[in-house]
């Protein structure tokens, strides 16, 4: 389902940016409000039941005036970290997951927000990678946004895509839920841009996934993308557990791997889902058909709720030994997890940090991955 604003909001001074023209063509029917920098502390919000629904439909281009680069949330003390970096171009998503944990981040400013000033993010993203050189980076933009499902509107691909590819110290993953990546297909990323679909299968992602593309169409683009020469990821994350799961993934990893080669995939990842109690509460209100609240989860020393130990560690191992035999070749590692749970799965846990980043940037990565 294609995204419509109820109304476009654009910074006063930003009208002319590029990204704002290429918005503008794109949705020449939406009303259109140039507004003051400090529009949204005045707190003017579509007013709804759903005030994180509405929030979305609001599109505001603005400028970003804090730093753009962060180290990814994920690197809390307790939990092994892979070294990854994020940088958002968009605040909050098209689509709507009934387990995102946007709905709890950004309850309180849940506008669409798209940065105007992408040039300054690059220079920010030049000034650290190219001063050291040696050091191999990863970043990704689908930290507060998905990365892909408003490109056909922002076209920030066009941007990013030539940045990275004329770098070889850095790898720059786009994770998407959606199919929208035509803007990629002309473009050469030299190797050093990977994009990623999250999967769940399709029954998952039906009931739970909303406005998202389907199973069948996030496959078959990412297909696409890998006959064009940019290396694919994968993120079964978050792992559900539902009654006929063991099926579900086996059926799932395997439609992947008859689709998608191997030999030319980044990395999978696998996590559990995990929930704060405030995320838990907004979902039973937004979601209350939701089937993700009754099974057996359990509060970790994190706040979060996850699926119990015994059985995410089963998950784990079951999803681990079918990649072994379809993708032998491919990384695969855990997000947010204990060296206690690495040690189950893995039979090791890293010894610290750069080690499972390393693991996922060698150098000669791009050659490994090469299109065909
Ligand atoms: S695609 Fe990702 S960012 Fe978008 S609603 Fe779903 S979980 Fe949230």
């Amino acid at each position: 389902m294609m995204y419509q604003p109820t109304e476009i909001l654009i910074e006063r001074g930003e009208e002319k940016t590029p990204v704002v023209q290429r918005a503008l063509a794109k949705l020449a029917h939406v009303p259109v409000r140039i507004v003051e920098k400090d529009w949204e502390r005045a707190g003017v919000q579509a007013e709804s039941k759903d005030a994180f629904g509405a929030g979305k439909r609001q599109l505001f281009f603005t400028r970003q005036r804090s730093r753009f680069l962060e180290h990814c949330p994920a690197g809390t003390p307790g939990l092994v970290c892979c070294n990854y970096l994020v940088v958002s171009l968009i605040s909050n998503c098209p689509m709507d997951c009934s387990y995102c944990f946007l709905q709890e981040y950004l309850a309180n400013n849940p506008v669409l927000k798209v940065f105007t000033n992408v040039d300054d993010m690059l220079a920010e993203i030049a000034k650290v990678v190219d001063r050291q050189p040696w050091r191999q980076f990863r970043i990704g933009t689908g930290e507060l946004s998905d990365s892909l499902a408003l490109d056909h509107l922002l076209g920030f691909c066009s941007d990013l895509v030539p940045f990275f590819a004329s770098r070889n110290n850095v790898l720059l993953e786009l994770k998407t839920k959606s199919d929208c990546i035509d803007n990629l297909l002309s473009l050469d990323s030299q190797g050093r841009v990977v994009v990623s679909w999250t999967l769940t299968p399709a029954v998952i992602a039906d009931a739970e996934e909303h406005g998202t593309a389907s199973f069948t169409d996030r496959l078959r683009a990412a297909q696409r993308v890998q006959n064009a020469g940019y290396k694919v990821g994968f993120h079964f994350d978050p792992l559900i557990e539902y009654p006929e799961w063991e099926t579900g993934y086996q059926q799932t990893l395997e439609q992947v791997f008859t689709t998608i080669d191997p030999r030319r995939v980044a990395w999978v990842s696998l996590g559990s889902l995990r929930l704060t109690p405030t995320l838990r509460k907004i979902m039973r209100q937004r979601f209350p058909r939701t089937r993700l609240l009754s099974g057996e989860q359990v509060l970790c020393a994190d706040g979060k709720w996850r699926t119990f130990q015994a059985l995410r560690v089963k998950m784990y191992r079951t999803l681990t030994a079918w990649l072994n035999e379809l993708a032998p070749q491919v990384p695969v590692y855990m997000c947010m997890e204990t060296a206690p749970v690495w040690q189950k799965v893995f039979g090791r846990s890293p010894m610290c940090d750069k080690d499972v980043a390393r693991s996922l940037t060698a150098p000669n990565l791009g050659q490994q991955i090469a299109a065909p």
